[in-house]
């Protein structure tokens, strides 16, 4: 299975220009294509991205500031257009169905494909979502109205079979693979026990992302996304409008680094950023001051967990 990825589609916040697109990523993890927030634009990003839109099942929206989900009426409208028939869960916050199917009513549209909502109402870090290959969870962020983000973590696998040393041990029948591959011992016909350490290999280690955009500093996180692979952290602003940042609910690319420096990230994503700073490289060398494995995400680039 190809190794879990983050593609960013849009990275800026507020309004769209010829240069910036508002936030909207593509997480990629064990064969699911999960679309995270859907900034006005994200579905030409996505044909730029060359992901294909019937892949997507899932659309995890953060809250209801319009870069973060103008973009989602026209997508559903397009799933429409293109014929799709496979349904689509949306997790978000209250009020999104209502916008939604206000639209879809007035423009006399009846969806061939169904949504399923799972409407977010929790203030504390809450399972949302799980299936045989991974788990997400919401995490509540600080903001100027209710905003959530979104832990994704990998399950453990299976152990892999060792097929060389199995064949030294003749007992073994196909049908005993399932326990071996769950880490059980093998038993030979003459009571001799085989560790299964012998027989299998370690299942490869889980991956976990986290995304926190929009966010003021807020330090309750730390517990919440201790220890991801990948996290991305907003940081509309620079240290010089701290000010701003707290008057509107944001954050700076320097406590962005606190944050993952607190959590023991393994690497920081930065985003979000304010067009007021059109060189994003700045958030890049602010943050790397206090956390070394920072990078200012860009859009149509492809990270790997
Ligand atoms: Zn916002």
């Amino acid at each position: 299975m190809k190794k879990s990825s983050l593609t960013i589609l849009g990275c800026h916040s507020s309004i769209p220009t010829k240069k910036f697109n508002p936030t909207s990523q593509i997480l990629e993890m064990k064969g699911n294509y999960f679309l995270i927030d859907c900034g006005e634009g994200t579905q030409v990003q996505l044909r730029k991205a060359k992901i294909k839109l019937n892949k997507i099942t899932d659309i995890f929206i953060s809250h209801l500031h319009g870069d973060h989900y103008f973009g989602l009426i026209g997508l559903l409208s397009t799933f429409h257009l293109l014929g799709r028939e496979k349904s689509i869960n949306i997790y978000a916050p209250r009020g999104l169905k209502e916008i939604i199917n206000i639209h879809f009513k007035w423009s006399y549209t009846r969806l061939k494909y169904s949504i399923k909502y799972v409407e977010l109402i929790s203030n504390k870090l809450e399972k949302i979502m799980e299936n045989k290959n991974l788990e997400v969870f919401s995490i509540p962020l600080k903001h100027r109205i209710y905003t959530n983000g979104f832990l994704f973590k990998e399950k453990l696998s299976k152990r892999k079979l060792n097929i060389e040393e199995i064949k030294k041990v003749p007992d073994i029948q196909i049908f005993n693979y399932k326990d071996l591959k769950l880490g059980q011992d093998f038993k030979t016909n003459d009571g001799k026990i085989i560790s299964n350490n012998q027989l299998t290999f370690d299942p490869p280690k889980i991956l976990s992302y986290a995304y926190c955009s929009d966010t003021s500093f807020h330090l309750p996180i730390v517990e919440q996304i201790k220890s991801v692979d990948l996290l991305y952290h907003e940081s509309t602003f620079l240290k010089i409008e701290e000010n701003r940042a707290i008057h509107t609910g944001h954050s700076t690319a320097d406590q962005a680094a606190y944050i993952a420096k607190k959590a023991k990230v393994k690497k920081l994503l930065l985003g979000h950023y304010s067009n007021r700073f059109p060189n994003i490289k700045s958030f890049e060398e602010e943050a790397k001051k206090v956390f070394f494995n920072a990078e200012a995400s860009e859009a149509l680039k492809t990270y790997y967990l």
